[in-house]
This record gives structure tokens, sequence and C-alpha cells, in this order.
């Protein structure tokens, strides 16, 4: 690939009109953070940190009226929406509770897709099924899988909870359902190399993931590997070197999978390196990497 394909391609490609995301964050936990997995979370994880406070969440058909209603306002009155499950695994409830919250989504006639972020070992038959009842009614159905990494050894690292099989086992059942996958990836653990980086690429090349989500390794105040950076200070890669493995990364990817991000976000207040993960630092990223592409 040597142009980045983004959703915003993928969406005015797809449809006639304009499509846009709406994120939302429910009660959800994670069973890497519940006992269930694991305790603690990855260590990278703001949610898996004790005594992180959770937010009192909004409810969700509240969140989504409100996402329509700015959306509406920037973007006009004829805008579709997706509606995104962010925040931890957001298929990790009752199969019940579930069906009962994606169904609420399209009780809105103008929101056409759902896309739910999750670990891959939380994708139960039941779920997928559930899903799977949208894609074939030609919504817009998205699983979003944690990987991060496809090195065995970094998953045990990172207190993932699970491994590179568990992952590819998920992947696989999802898309036989007929959804589309995005697959998450984390670039820059200090004992990574540009080898790791292109294993887990080609991995999901030859999954033929529809979507990849790459972040750099960001460092937070609060989380275990925050505290093991105070400790001890480690090397990160530099911006130059991210964006470098990044493009070599996105070189082995098919034309048509979807760049859906390439930075880190969100988490300026609470970051302690590296300083290009801060949000200002979204589109010159984005930018670098273009460059960068049409130089190879
Ligand atoms: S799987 Fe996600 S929510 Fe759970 S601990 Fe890891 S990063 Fe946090």
């Amino acid at each position: 690939m040597n142009k980045i394909y983004s959703m915003k391609e993928y969406f005015a490609k797809k449809y006639a009109f304009q499509v846009q995301k709406i994120t939302v964050s429910l009660d959800f936990t994670c069973p890497n953070i519940d006992g269930r997995v694991g305790s603690g979370g990855c260590i990278y994880c703001l949610d898996g940190s004790v005594p992180h406070k959770k937010e009192k969440r909004v409810p969700l058909k509240e969140q989504i009226k409100k996402g329509i209603e700015s959306g509406d306002k920037r973007f006009g009155a004829g805008t579709r929406y997706m509606v995104y499950f962010q925040t931890n695994s957001n298929t990790y409830a009752a199969v019940a509770t579930l069906k009962e919250m994606y169904a609420s989504v399209f009780e809105f006639d103008r929101v056409i897709g759902i896309a739910i972020g999750t670990r891959p070992d939380c994708v139960g038959e039941e779920v997928l099924d559930i899903l799977k009842t949208y894609a074939t009614a030609g919504k817009e159905v998205w699983l979003e899988l944690g990987l991060q990494s496809a090195n065995e050894a970094t998953l045990i690292k990172i207190n993932r909870g699970h491994t590179v099989a568990t992952f590819v086992d998920a992947v696989k059942r999802a898309k036989h359902k007929g959804l589309k996958v995005a697959a998450h990836v984390i670039v820059g653990f200090p004992w990574e190399t540009i080898k790791d980086f292109l294993a887990s690429a080609t991995l999901l090349v030859e999954l033929g993931v529809e979507g990849i989500k790459i972040h750099p390794l960001y460092i937070l105040e609060g989380t275990p590997l925050g505290e093991m950076y105070k400790k001890e200070a480690f090397e990160l890669l530099t911006l130059n070197a991210y964006v470098g493995a990044l493009a070599q990364m996105v070189k082995i990817l098919p034309e048509n999978t979807i760049i859906m991000r390439v930075s880190a976000e969100g988490y300026d207040s609470c970051l302690l390196a590296p300083e290009y993960c801060s949000t200002k630092y979204k589109s010159k990223i984005k930018a670098m990497l273009e460059r960068e592409l049409q130089i190879r």
C-alpha cells in the first residue's frame, strides 16, 4: 500500500451520503481487570490500574442522541452514523444485555452501523451471531479486536492475558460470520524491533483483516508501565523511527486495508512519554506517514 486508505474514503466509496462515527463509552469492564482472566489489566492500560476512578457514564441512547445532534450541526442533517463502542471489552456481559444494547443502537434510523471494540477472548459464538444478524441485514458491522503484538513473549510481558492463537481464532470465527474485522496493534515496545512490528502486520495480512488501528506505545501516569518508567526510564522510539516503522508496516498491507488510526490520542492529561503521543501530533504523524510512503 502506497497511500493511506482511510475510513472516510471507505465510507465515501461505499455510500452516497456522509457517514460519521459516534464514539460511546459504557460501563463494561474487562476480564483482564476483574479477575476472570487476570487482574491489573494490560500494563499500559489506565482502566486496569487501581485506583483509577471510573467516570459516571451517560446512558447509551443519550450518548447517541447527542452524537447525532452535534454531527448534524457540523456535517448536515443528511449525515448517517456508525456507533463505536470503545471503552473496555464491549462484548463482556450477559448475551441478553448485549443483544438489547446493540439493538437499541438501531432504533435510531440514521444509524447505519455499529463497531464493537473488545478482546479476542470475549467473543463467543452467541455474540457473533447477534452481530451477524445486523451484517446480514446490510448494516455496517465491525468487530475491533486487540492483538497489540504477534509476539507471544510480548503478550506475556504486557499481561495481555490471551495468546496470539486466541486472536487468530477470534478473527477467523468473526470473518466466517461475515463480520468485518479491525485489529489493534501497538508499535514501540522497547524490547521489540522492526522484525516484530512487521510480523504483526504480516499476520494481519494473512488473516485478511479489513482494518487496522496502530498507535505508538504510550506511557501513562498511574499504570504499571508508568511506574516502571518512572523507576527507570527506558528508551522509546523517536517520532521519526515510529513513522519509519509505520511506513514499513503499511507498505505490506493490501491496498484495500483501511488504516483507521496511526497515532495515540486522548491521554494528554496523564501522558508521561513520548511527547508525540499527545493529541496535537495526530495530523502531523499522518502527514509524515503519507510523505514517507511516497518517498518509499
Ligand atoms: S484488554 Fe483493554 S481494557 Fe482490558 S486491560 Fe487490556 S487494554 Fe485494558
